[in-house]
């Protein structure tokens, strides 16, 4: 069957870049999230990048209006229903995408493969709550979505090949590179990268540096583009937290608990970029590192 109308469900900082990519490249998208300001936000965010890539010189403004047009956005999933595709990126919870795995079940076509970009929870899980688990997968977009190469593609224990090659060919008709990842938690990515961040968060709850001289070590001493305190208030610190715990509580290992530095930042409502404060103040022209 071939893909042309793609549903994206949660319009978050990883829908919107999933709407951006899939409409850039002559899908149409219908985005759905339960509430309407993630919906106005994620619009603003897809316009916004849109004019950086334009200034960039890599889009022209037809391409930037025509990638725009084929955006539609609506709060019920029932909107969603004719998609010859669909993919999850709502919060990082396991009731939650186990609940909206049987709704969409039930609401698309039974030879649509429904996808997660769930950074950390179990593929073969998530399918169980469907009556198609051959068709369930995980497509994991790296942030931000419009740059980042890598998509991890996770087969479920019950995934068939036809829906993990089907997913290999839609990475590379999006421009990405599809790497295969087994169905353990956290994947290959996150099972690397969320420890060393949860490590640097210790760092600073322990005051061996701070926020400012950690990230300069890993840009300057490891060459990392980014620091990890500034990338996990890229990524969300929430969404970072909920990472740990399936990692904590799905390998049962103890070097996976998360720092009590991150549960505090998370509870006082500073989940990084996309809330104005985490381990920076983005307030003002340039992001201000916090004191600890
Ligand atoms: P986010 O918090 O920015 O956005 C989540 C969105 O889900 C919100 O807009 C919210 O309104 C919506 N939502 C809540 N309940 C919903 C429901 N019942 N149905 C539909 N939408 C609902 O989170 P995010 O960072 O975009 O993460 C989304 C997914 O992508 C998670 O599974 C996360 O683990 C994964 N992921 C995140 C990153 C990252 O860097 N942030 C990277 C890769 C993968």
């Amino acid at each position: 069957m071939e893909i042309k109308n793609v549903l994206v469900l949660g319009a978050g900082t990883m829908g919107n870049g999933i709407a951006h990519v899939f409409a850039q490249n002559d899908y149409n998208v219908i985005l759905v999230d339960p509430y309407e300001s993630a919906l106005t936000k994620a619009l603003s965010t897809i316009e916004k990048n849109l004019s950086r890539q334009i200034k960039k010189g890599s889009i022209t403004e037809e391409q930037a209006k025509e990638t725009l047009s084929k955006i539609k956005t609506s709060m019920n999933l029932e909107d969603g229903k004719d998609a010859d595709f669909a993919i999850e990126a709502a919060i990082e919870n396991k009731e939650i995408k186990f609940k909206l795995f049987s709704e969409l079940d039930a609401k698309l076509r039974p030879d649509v493969i429904l996808a997660t970009n769930t950074s950390t929870i179990s593929i073969t899980e998530i399918a169980a709550h469907t009556k198609r688990p051959d068709k369930v997968i995980g497509m994991h977009f790296m942030n931000p979505v419009p740059m980042m190469k890598l998509v991890e593609v996770i087969k479920g224990l019950a995934t068939s090949e036809e829906t993990y090659i089907t997913i290999v060919d839609l990475s590379k008709k999006l421009g990405k590179a599809p790497v295969l990842a087994n169905d353990y938690p956290g994947f290959i990515a996150n099972r690397i990268l969320m420890p060393l961040i949860n490590e640097a968060i210790f760092a600073v709850m322990e005051n061996v540096g701070t926020v400012d001289a950690i990230d300069e070590v890993a840009k300057l001493g490891l060459a990392h583009p980014m620091g990890p305190l500034a990338l996990a208030d890229l990524i969300g610190l929430d969404v970072t937290l909920a990472i740990m715990q399936v990692l904590h509580n799905d390998i049962g290992d103890p070097r996976f608990r998360p720092a009590p530095l991150l549960k505090k930042m998370v509870a006082a409502g500073y989940l990084g970029r996309k809330s104005g404060k985490g381990f920076y103040d983005y307030s003002g022209e340039n992001p201000v590192p916090l004191k600890f």
